[in-house]
């Protein structure tokens, strides 16, 4: 179950997290006309320290302008919301989820006079794929359910709907009885995992793809790809497909919460010979060193949550 939290930001208040609920006719229950994201806050020397925060919250924009939808408060709003809600709720390390979605008006398809809410939460969650997934490495499969084209539903956006697909898929593998699914795309070239963007290594080259893929273009990512060019390390961004992940030295996904995770085998095929592989490991601590504060250059990519003393005494 979710971890708990005292409050929820809610339309610009801050409610006890009990009280922050919809009605069952709102929009969103229906048809999962929402859009989110999905933060991590840290903790760091600085005290907690949240990564990529404007990044997200650019994201959660271009998400809601892929589906028209007008966000009724300003980006600095949901920023400062963020920062809010976390010093709120005392916590020192968590997850943080905007969400923008249609409330209850009509039941049409079309939104048309629909409120458009927004709330964030912030709670504890630990490891995504678990503390043995993310430090061992995991098993994955590749899901009978494709990764929807683009043309069908904007892949770029993170939109509460189009997790339906991932649902299928991570139920499926883990029903199967492996930690994760990998979805190829209507191409049938790999895209990403249920969550995950995905990367492998090949002779000492990193590789990855792009939204030509049909991917959520992940800020981990991102950051991956920012800290290859930074440590000298090939990348390349390029559609791949299954084959290329069978013979790579190394594959690991990325994301907010999985941060990076090696995979060990896709489909019983084991990979780097069934442990995490050493550029993924020197990758991931230097990953791990930047969102946990401990890399001054990376700075910039950190917001810190300044405590309400702090705010009073200044
Ligand atoms: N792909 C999908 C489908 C995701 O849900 C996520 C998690 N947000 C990612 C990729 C990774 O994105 P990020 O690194 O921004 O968390």
């Amino acid at each position: 179950m979710t971890d708990y939290s005292k409050y929820i930001w809610h339309n610009s208040e801050i409610i006890p997290w009990e009280n922050a609920k919809v009605h069952v006719m709102s929009h969103v229950i229906h048809y999962g006309s929402g859009v989110f994201e999905g933060i991590k806050c840290y903790k760091t020397d600085k005290g907690p320290q949240i990564f990529r925060l404007e990044d997200h919250v650019d994201r959660l924009f271009k998400s809601a302008e892929s589906y028209k939808m007008n966000v009724p408060v300003s980006k600095q709003s949901i920023i400062d919301g963020c920062l809010e809600i976390v010093r709120a709720n005392n916590l020192t390390e968590c997850y943080i989820r905007p969400i923008v979605f249609y409330g209850y008006d009509t039941l049409g398809v079309n939104p048309k006079d629909c409120p458009i809410n927004v709330s964030i939460a912030a709670f504890f969650w630990g490891a995504y794929l678990g503390e043995d997934g993310v430090l061992n490495g995991v098993n994955v499969t590749v899901s009978p359910y494709q990764k929807f084209s683009s043309k069908a539903m904007p892949a770029t956006a993170k939109a509460s709907g189009q997790y339906m697909n991932s649902l299928l898929s991570v139920t499926d593998a883990k029903a199967r009885g492996y930690d994760e699914a990998l979805l190829l795309n209507v191409e049938g070239n790999v895209s990403e995992g249920s969550g995950q963007n995905i990367f492998y290594i090949k002779d000492g080259v990193v590789h990855t793809n792009s939204e030509k893929s049909s991917i959520l273009l992940g800020i981990t990512r991102e950051s991956i790809i920012e800290i290859c060019n930074d440590l000298d390390i090939q990348i390349e961004i390029h559609s791949f497909t299954l084959e290329d992940l069978l013979c790579a030295d190394e594959v690991f996904f990325t994301g907010t919460a999985s941060e990076v995770t090696p995979v060990i085998s896709i489909e019983d095929n084991i990979i780097s010979g069934g442990k995490p592989g050493e550029l993924t490991l020197k990758l991931r601590s230097y990953y791990m060193d930047i969102v946990e504060g401990r890399n001054d250059k990376y700075n910039k990519w950190l917001s810190p949550i300044i405590s309400d003393s702090v705010i009073e005494n200044s």
